[in-house]
């Protein structure tokens, strides 16, 4: 257990966040975000000893974790969650793994292609942050773009590429029927190049679709 002293960029209001980390470079980089300066860490002994107590740091870190990418699940979600996870596997979850469950629950719950594409785009930056492969969930999140974007009226788009490699340049300014994108799907750029956005170990492909109305 670490406590790790944070400044608010903007603000420069300090504080400090209590977390779970394997060493002191660990816990920095678990609490560091673009509006957050990492100051100190110090290893403070474990306070908490019931697994209730451990579960409230952990829904904590959780809640840091999908702020990261935009959500914001209702404590009462996340608590509750937070809860059966203790219950089905009899430990106390990571928040990684708490934050990734109450994702999943969002993916499920979504109606709308809208919502669908917004948690498939948390989720993909949340396995990109983890090294993991963040393909499958990005490619999930433009197709639920384009079926957004057909349900609105929306007829063609046009590509814009913004990360400045080589693959997706070579579609920049593109026009595509939002069916034939759909049916071809051109983004995700399969080639990409753009490693290291959130961590990434593959390919981040920043491009996206804008609507097109005149043509
Ligand atoms: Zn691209
Ligand atoms: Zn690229």
């Amino acid at each position: 257990m670490f406590r790790v002293w944070v400044a608010d960029r903007a603000t420069g209001k300090e504080s400090h966040i209590t977390v779970e980390a394997d060493d002191k470079h660990d816990a920095m980089t678990k609490v560091q975000d673009g509006n957050t300066l990492v100051a100190d860490a110090v290893e403070v002994s474990e306070p908490a000893s019931t697994p209730n107590d451990r579960l409230a740091v952990v829904i904590d870190g959780a809640r840091r974790v999908l702020g990261r990418f935009g959500v914001d699940p209702s404590p009462t979600e996340i608590a509750g969650r937070a809860s059966e996870l203790l219950q089905q596997f009899e430990a106390v979850p990571s928040a990684n793994d708490l934050a990734w469950a109450v994702l999943t629950d969002m993916g499920i719950r979504a109606r709308s292609h809208g919502d669908l594409k917004d948690v498939f785009d948390a989720q993909a930056r949340f396995l990109a942050t983890e090294g993991r492969d963040h393909r499958d969930a990005q490619r999930r999140s433009y197709e639920n773009e384009l079926k957004h974007l057909a349900g609105s009226g929306v007829d063609r788009v046009e590509i814009l590429a913004n990360d400045g490699c080589a693959e997706c340049a070579r579609q920049n300014g593109e026009r595509w029927a939002v069916q034939d994108a759909l049916a071809q799907m051109p983004l995700p750029c399969s080639g990409c190049t753009n490693t290291g956005v959130y961590g990434s170990p593959h390919g981040f492909c920043r491009c996206c679709y804008v609507a097109v109305f005149d043509d």
